[in-house]
């Protein structure tokens, strides 16, 4: 535990360093009106086997991203001991609380938990749970996997992803867990703001981290499960946590060039004109806004700022002024690493 800070209030009623499965919680003090020393219970799975290497498993991060909370609470049911060497912990759902709510931010305080690490023992429950993995959770893995898929307002192509880092080497194995972890589509990503993030904060412990986008619109597919629980497993075998195969497929490797996110300006009733998967020209209509308050007026269209393919796009019919309504990018050589 690090920083000078105060310790966490958060108990876990597991035992890291104890082997075989154990079920249990996160138990965060949450005084309130309908519970007046009550708790919220963030449900944590670790299973270990011996000394080795450590994954650190998360989804709902933001509460209404549903293929990591399904891969990770069918993970927790099923993996065996016998099965890995080392240490896995499975946390499917990191904001429970805005999980609980089917949102992407939490109902209690209002935050949005990957916006603000490194968080704070003193702060509200999302900054709470938020340091507690900087400083006791993330502190005990080697690999870092925390699902993200589009949300509510979003979906996207299933793509796995890593960020740009500045280390060469880090970089390399970064690139190599995103590769074993083989989602259809492997993003070397970029942030709109990188500040306060999940991901930043754990790469900056120099781990290993990888993340996803593998569909949204609130809810889950069969393939986008499927992507989930099939990379999962990959990651653990190239981690050298769990015996098995490596299962390859094809995968196409993008990047985010400036300039590819397409934001709303106007508000009002979005027409998409390209699906997702799609290839588009730079200049080409992937979107026309209508105004809604009469009819006759023209409609707004929304241009691909560059050619690519559409990876990213906006989910209700209605749209707002400020809204990410479209993300384009552009196929690449796989890196070398
Ligand atoms: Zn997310």
């Amino acid at each position: 535990v690090t920083g000078g800070l105060a310790p966490s209030p958060i108990v876990p009623t597991v035992d890291f360093q104890a082997d075989g499965v154990q079920h249990g919680f996160l138990r965060l003090p949450h005084s309130r009106d309908d519970s007046a020393w009550g708790a919220v219970m963030i449900p944590i799975t670790v299973v270990r086997n011996g000394d080795g290497p450590a994954a650190l498993l998360t989804g709902g991060n933001h509460g209404d991203e549903y293929e990591g909370p399904i891969a990770l609470f069918k993970l927790a049911r099923t993996l065996r001991a016998e099965d890995i060497r080392g240490r896995v912990i499975i946390v499917p759902a990191m904001n429970y609380p805005a999980f609980r709510a089917g949102r992407r931010t939490s109902p209690i305080d209002d935050r949005n938990l990957n916006r603000i690490f490194p968080g704070h023992p003193d702060g509200s429950p999302s900054e709470r749970i938020a340091d507690y993995f900087e400083r006791y959770l993330v502190p005990l893995a080697d690999v870092v996997l925390d699902y993200h898929s589009g949300g509510k307002t979003l979906d996207f192509i299933p793509l796995a992803a890593v960020h740009e880092l500045e280390d060469a080497e880090q970089q390399r194995r970064s690139l190599a867990a995103l590769e074993a972890f083989n989602a259809p589509y492997s993003l070397l990503m970029r942030e709109i703001d990188a500040r306060g993030m999940y991901d930043t904060a754990v790469e900056a412990q120099g781990k290993v981290f990888v993340t996803t986008e593998l569909g949204g619109a609130g809810s889950a597919s069969a393939r986008s499960v499927g992507i989930a629980e099939r990379g999962v497993r990959n990651l653990l075998i190239h981690a050298e946590i769990l015996q098995g195969e490596i299962s390859h497929r094809p995968t196409r490797w993008l990047h985010m060039p400036d300039g590819c996110f397409v934001i709303s300006e106007d508000e009002g009733l979005l027409e998409i004109a390209v699906d997702l998967g799609e290839p588009v020209r730079a200049g080409q209509v992937v979107g026309r806004i209508y105004p809604i308050a009469r009819t006759g007026c023209a409609t707004v269209d929304y241009r691909a700022p560059l050619g690519g393919v559409l990876m990213s796009r906006h989910v209700p019919g209605l749209i707002q002024t400020g809204d990410c309504l479209a993300v384009v990018a552009v196929e690449c050589d796989p890196p070398s690493f």
